[in-house]
């Protein structure tokens, strides 16, 4: 874009979005502060750091690194110097980090010191430039020396709304991960539209306790207080104590459902320990009913479920006024069109229907990174995203999100949703919770198959499951085979990995 165009530099709309300078825009933990004033500074000294490595406007930045104030002032630094954030799962072994290494080509890698020599390795036969280091708490590392000898200066380079702000890589659970191409205009709407929605203002902390390699801590929670002025307290990771700990000073609190189900285990968990709060958002995986409703009688919040994706940004959001629905993910959000259709023919259906979600929004990517025949696939000729999710809308326009297509199980010929399966199995007195998935059945070619884990004390046999479905599920439905688990397979999200149930179990 020409130099006397507006810029769409997302980092300039969270500038001109920050309060005065002296305002917390993060605290720590342990207590320690970053203002408004110094986070833009360290993001100038940043995009000096990389502008000095060759980094130029729409070059990669990747980074594997621990969460810490110094990876997200990277974020921004990277925003500043029109470089592209490419944030990289922590839990990725170096095999992992070669697939994607090698297919982002990023300018220059930032890793934790511990691993240096082995990315510099990989990096070196992959033609990266420059490998830095940044240490887990953010304090140490090549990355920091360099920043602290840099000027705060940096005039922020102009981007247009198109041009890349970050790609995320999916968590690929059927073949490679693709890199989703997001651009500053998807980042800027999604973030825009959220603070308006949830209604954040610079009066309002946030706890930010999720990894910042995924859209929910990384865009989601942090662009939201960035638009609004606000500030976070930012946690490493999550800890039920430390969040009880620290929850009479914020004021929201952004989650996955695993952190709602863990803070219900904590008898601390009451009206008075939650009366500072606003709001409790809930999303990256489905928050059963039962923990909705367990919340709101402890606490007197409901909270707030919502529906989004790497590729798309956040989609749907239950109200702010207005009745929360358990088992929903709300309407969609302002800007976004949802449509549910057939899978096979893309004919839309009508409400009540279950179908194959298709958002379009400004908020939904602009493709994998270079994978033009993924990205046309997944797209309808009228510019609608195929999400992979099926769902169904109300007739209030609320969605229910059925499970992701992939995991529909063909059993002789019949549909069966594992949604409606867990429902049932969750419902029987003694299960904690369960997951359906269908695994090889010579005769039916897919056989309904639930890992159930069972309330501490309760006894239960696979028959005696059987059995009790039997009256409330059709037969095609039932599970042919129950196994017994201690604990779901789950990735950092909280999502449950059905791919490694089904393994395990095929
Ligand atoms: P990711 O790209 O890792 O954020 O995963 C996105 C997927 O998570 C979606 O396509 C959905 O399958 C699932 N997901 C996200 N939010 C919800 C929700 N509130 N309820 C059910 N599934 C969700």
């Amino acid at each position: 874009m020409g130099r006397s165009a507006v810029s769409a530099n997302l980092f300039d709309l969270i500038v001109s979005h920050a309060p005065e300078a002296g305002r917390r825009f993060l605290r720590t933990g342990d207590g320690r502060d970053i203002t408004y004033g110094e986070a833009i500074d360290a993001a100038g000294r940043l995009a000096n750091v990389l502008a000095s490595l060759g980094v130029v406007p729409g070059d990669r930045v990747a980074a594997q690194v621990e969460k810490s104030p110094e990876a997200i002032l990277l974020y921004l630094g990277c925003l500043r110097a029109g470089a592209v954030y490419l944030p990289l799962n922590t839990g990725y072994t170096l095999a992992e980090l070669e697939y994607f290494i090698g297919d982002a080509e990023p300018r220059v890698v930032v890793c934790a010191p511990e691993k240096a020599e082995a990315i510099a390795a990989l990096a070196g036969r992959l033609g990266v430039a420059h490998v830095e280091t940044l240490g887990e708490d953010g304090r140490t590392g090549s990355l920091v020396e360099k920043a602290a000898a840099a000027s705060p200066a940096f005039a922020t380079v102009p981007r247009g709304p198109g041009d890349l702000a970050a790609i995320l890589y999916t968590s690929g659970t059927t073949g490679r991960s693709k890199g989703a191409m997001l651009t500053h205009a998807n980042l800027a709407s999604n973030a825009l539209t959220l603070k308006d929605c949830w209604r954040f203002t610079a009066d309002d902390v946030l706890i930010h306790a999720l990894p910042i390699f995924h859209t929910h801590g990384l865009f989601v929670a942090t662009n939201i207080v960035l638009m609004a002025g606000a500030s976070m307290i930012f946690l490493p990771k999550f800890d039920a104590g430390e969040i009880i700990r620290l929850m009479p000073e914020a004021t929201t609190m952004m989650g996955v459902p695993t952190f709602y189900v863990r803070l219900l285990q904590d008898p601390r968990l009451d009206k008075a320990l939650t009366a500072n709060m606003r709001l409790f958002v809930s999303g990256s995986a489905p928050l059963l009913a039962e923990t909705h409703h367990a919340f709101e009688a402890r606490t007197g919040h409901a909270i707030l479920e919502r529906y989004g994706m790497t590729e798309t940004n956040m989609n749907t959001s239950n109200p702010y006024d207005g009745a929360r629905i358990a088992g929903t993910v709300g309407p969609p959000l302002p800007g976004v069109e949802l449509r549910v259709t057939d899978a096979e023919t893309g004919k839309p259906l009508p409400a009540g229907e279950i179908g194959m979600i298709e958002v379009k929004g400004p908020n939904v990517f602009c493709g994998y990174w270079r994978m033009p025949e993924k990205t046309a696939a997944e797209f309808r000729a009228d510019g609608f995203f195929i999400t992979g999710d099926l769902g169904v809308v109300d007739a209030r326009g609320y969605v229910s999100i059925v499970g992701r297509g992939k995991d529909l199980i063909i059993s002789g010929g019949f549909n069966v949703y594992p949604k409606e399966v867990e429902g049932e199995i969750d419902a029987l007195a003694g299960v904690e919770e369960s997951a359906v998935f269908g695994t090889p059945h010579p005769d039916f070619g897919e056989g309904v198959t639930a890992a159930v884990v069972l309330k501490p004390g309760a006894a239960l046999t696979e028959a005696e499951v059987i059995a009790a479905l039997r009256d409330r599920l059709a037969a095609y439905k039932l599970p042919k085979r129950v196994f017994f688990v201690p604990h779901l397979p789950r990735n950092t999200m909280g999502k449950v990995q059905k791919n490694v149930l089904r393994q395990t179990y095929g």
